[in-house]
């Protein structure tokens, strides 16, 4: 390498890559970090969502970049100008860099986003409880993929367990049989159906008016543990699990038996 790295450790392995026209190397080094001290914020529920990026159980709402929506018309465009040069021209080479420069723009600003989101809430919350969201089931809604893939639910999920290891916080998954959306989250009243397009979460038993996302992100900081909460199902007992859990959120250090 020309430029003096200031890498710190051993360096195990370098791997080149190529994006769009450009050309990056990644080094890994190995070396010795001191054990993280333990975050003390308090616990989170996170649902992500398609509309917004994501809804926090304390009621903040993160705001899609819609990067991909934003940036189709022009890929549209520029899709459009690869398939019309004549294969194998000049022209048709410099249309496929335009493209793939494009596409990486697009990732940069979702992976950003992704980053910002994830940090935060590694550094600020002792526990971040999210969903199992099985993706690929997701991705088979062809009106829901573009927005799924582009919000990045995989990436989302990867990102917080290495910077929760990192930072000394914990991530919870909660089976995604647990139902974070259909359940009212003041009493614990099921829907039985709860289509997409509901976007507010409208009561029958207590009347809470609630947004979706958020009724979702209540009930999994309320979930804690997937193992409670499904315990106390079987007994139909979800008030009393609820409680049991609202009291360990405010004793966050209390063992989980
Ligand atoms: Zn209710």
């Amino acid at each position: 390498m020309k430029e003096k790295p200031k890498l710190q450790g051993r360096i195990i392995s370098a791997t080149v890559s190529r994006k769009a026209d450009r050309w990056f190397v990644s080094v890994c080094v190995e070396r010795k970090i001191p054990a993280p001290s333990h975050v003390t914020g308090p616990r989170i529920g996170v649902d992500l969502g398609i509309k917004s990026l994501a809804f926090f159980s304390d009621g903040t709402k993160i705001e899609n970049p819609q990067a991909l929506v934003k940036k189709l018309q022009k890929l549209k465009r520029l899709s459009q100008q690869v398939s019309r040069k004549k294969k194998g021209s000049h022209n048709r080479r410099k249309a496929i860099i335009r493209l793939a420069r494009l596409y990486w723009r697009i990732s940069n600003i979702r992976m950003d986003v992704i980053h910002k989101l994830t940090t935060y809430l590694a550094k600020n919350h002792s526990q971040i409880v999210i969903e199992n969201l099985c993706v690929k089931g997701l991705m088979k809604n062809k009106r829901l993929s573009r927005a799924i893939a582009d919000v990045g639910f995989n990436e989302f999920r990867r990102q917080l367990e290495y910077k929760t290891k990192w930072y000394g916080s914990e991530v919870i998954i909660v089976s995604q049989f647990f139902p974070s959306s259909k359940r009212c989250s003041r009493c614990g009243h099921t829907k039985d159906e709860l289509s997409l397009s509901e976007r507010v979460f409208n009561c029958d038993e207590c009347g809470l008016q609630l947004d979706r996302d958020e009724n979702a992100a209540k009930n999994l900081v309320a979930a804690c543990w997937a193992e409670t909460i499904n315990a106390c199902l079987e007994t139909g007992g979800y008030r009393s699990s609820l409680d049991q859990c609202l009291s360990m959120t405010q004793e966050p250090n209390t063992t989980k038996t």
